[in-house]
This record gives structure tokens, C-alpha cells and sequence, in this order.
């Protein structure tokens, strides 16, 4: 990593936004403004868990334009974010793919011929809302090596892994590790709270802090409270920023 002179950033991204989630995704944006953060990455599903696509929903392109406006950024998130089952799966495939992500790695092993179709089919739902999107992050951050091709064909500027931000138009690799939390389990909120703590004394002294939030981490309040605690505590000592604006600045 490349020492950066100056404040720290912090990008908080949002995951999941979709017209499943929106309401939800509403309440998160005025607790994370409340806290300091006015500026967020959305990443948009188009046709979460194929049960509506966002062009189709009014209320939702109109939510999601005026976010835009505010100074969001709207970053495609997949395409329906499931992954589709194959038949070939031996255990370790099914226990990354079911196991870790619940069966939401879409873009962990699609060939790059089917994603292509998914990405184009993502941006023209994101155009269709009339929003643009220069980056894509993989469901679960599960980005297989054809799939990875089909972005950068498709001429998106980044992606970001768990513990990568990966800058197509430089090449740049830059490591930061994401705070995140799991909620499916009493035991694996419990281990996300001790988790995320221990990691924030580390990554919370890099140039760049990022904290992705799933919607339902919102239902667990022990969980709200340390998200809003630690991205505040990082906002303490830095501006908040899209993915794209921390790009731009890096670049720079
Ligand atoms: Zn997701």
C-alpha cells in the first residue's frame, strides 16, 4: 500500500439496495448522517433474488436518482445476487459458495459469456432508473477469475474484494480489509462484534477505512450501535467518501 499523505478516508458502503430493501436502506442513511456520513456507496441489486427489477419500480429509480444527487454513488451489486446451483458442486465449492456466503455468490463461478449478459443487463436497469454506475462489486465479494474479465472488458473502472480495492485504470491493488458483520446467528453477531473491534484498532489507523453494511445488520441493535460507534470514530479523524471519489483522489 501506498502511504497517503494527509486524512484518512473512510467509504461506507451500503449492500444489498434494492426495492426489497429500500425502506430499510433509507433508515441506515439517516442513522449513518446523523453520525457524519453523508456519503455512501449503494450497491444496487437489479433484480434482487429475481423478484422484481429496480426499472420497474418507480418509487425505488426515484429514490435511487435523488440519492445520486446527494452525492451516493450507485455501484452495481450483480444481478439478481443468487447464484445459480450446479449439479458439479463438490463440498468445498458448496461450502464457500452455500456455507459462507448462503448460496449468494453469483458471480463466484459464472463463465464470462454469462456474465457479460448479467452486467450488461445490470447497467441497462441502472440507465433505465436513470442512474450511471463506474464500479462493480461481486455479491459477497466472490469474483471469479472470467467473471473478473467480463468487468474489466465490460470497461468498469474498479471492483473491490474483502480486503482490495482493484483499480482497473491504473492497476493498482490497494489493500484495505472491510469491516463487516454477520448476523445470520446469535454466535456469529456475538463473534462480529469482537471481531470488528479488533480489526478497527488495526485498519482504523490505515488511509483507508471501509465499513460495508448489509441491511439487516440494522435489526440487531448491539450491531447498529458499534457500525455507527466505529464509522464515527473513523469519520473523527477523516472525510467520508464513494468508492469512486477515493479513486479519483488517489489517482490524483
Ligand atoms: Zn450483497
Amino acid at each position: 500500500m501506498q502511504k497517503t499523505p494527509g486524512k484518512r478516508a473512510v467509504v461506507v458502503s451500503v449492500h444489498d439496495v434494492s426495492p426489497l430493501t429500500g425502506v430499510r436502506t433509507e433508515g441506515i442513511l439517516r442513522d449513518l448522517r446523523a453520525a457524519g456520513c453523508g456519503r455512501v456507496s449503494l450497491l444496487v441489486v437489479p433484480d434482487h433474488h429475481g423478484k422484481g427489477r429496480i426499472s420497474q419500480d418507480a418509487a425505488f429509480a426515484e429514490w435511487l436518482r435523488a440519492k445520486v444527487a446527494e452525492g451516493h454513488e450507485a455501484v452495481l451489486h450483480g444481478y439478481r445476487h443468487l447464484r445459480d446451483r450446479s449439479e458439479g458442486d463438490g463440498w468445498g465449492r458448496r461450502l464457500v459458495t452455500e456455507h459462507y456466503t448462503a448460496g449468494e455468490g453469483e458471480f463466484y463461478d459464472l463463465g464470462r459469456e454469462e456474465a457479460r449478459r448479467r452486467l450488461e443487463a445490470g447497467m441497462g436497469e441502472l440507465r433505465a432508473c436513470g442512474v450511471g454506475a463506474v464500479g462493480f462489486i461481486a455479491p459477497a465479494w466472490l469474483l471469479g477469475a472470467e467473471a473478473e474479465g467480463a468487468v474489466r472488458e465490460m470497461g468498469f473502472d474498479y471492483t473491490t474484494r474483502i480486503g482490495t480495492v482493484v483499480d482497473f485504470k491504473t492497476g493498482s491493488v490497494h489493500r484495505a480489509r472491510s469491516l463487516v458483520w454477520s448476523v445470520r446467528a446469535g454466535w456469529r453477531r456475538a463473534c462480529s462484534l469482537v471481531w470488528n473491534r479488533a480489526l478497527f484498532a488495526v485498519a482504523g489507523a490505515g488511509p483507508l477505512v471501509r465499513v460495508g453494511i448489509h441491511p439487516p445488520d440494522w435489526d440487531h441493535g448491539a450491531i447498529r450501535r458499534q457500525v455507527l460507534e466505529l464509522a464515527g470514530a473513523a469519520l473523527a479523524g477523516g472525510g467520508a467518501m464513494t468508492y469512486q471519489q477515493w479513486l479519483l483522489s488517489r489517482r490524483s
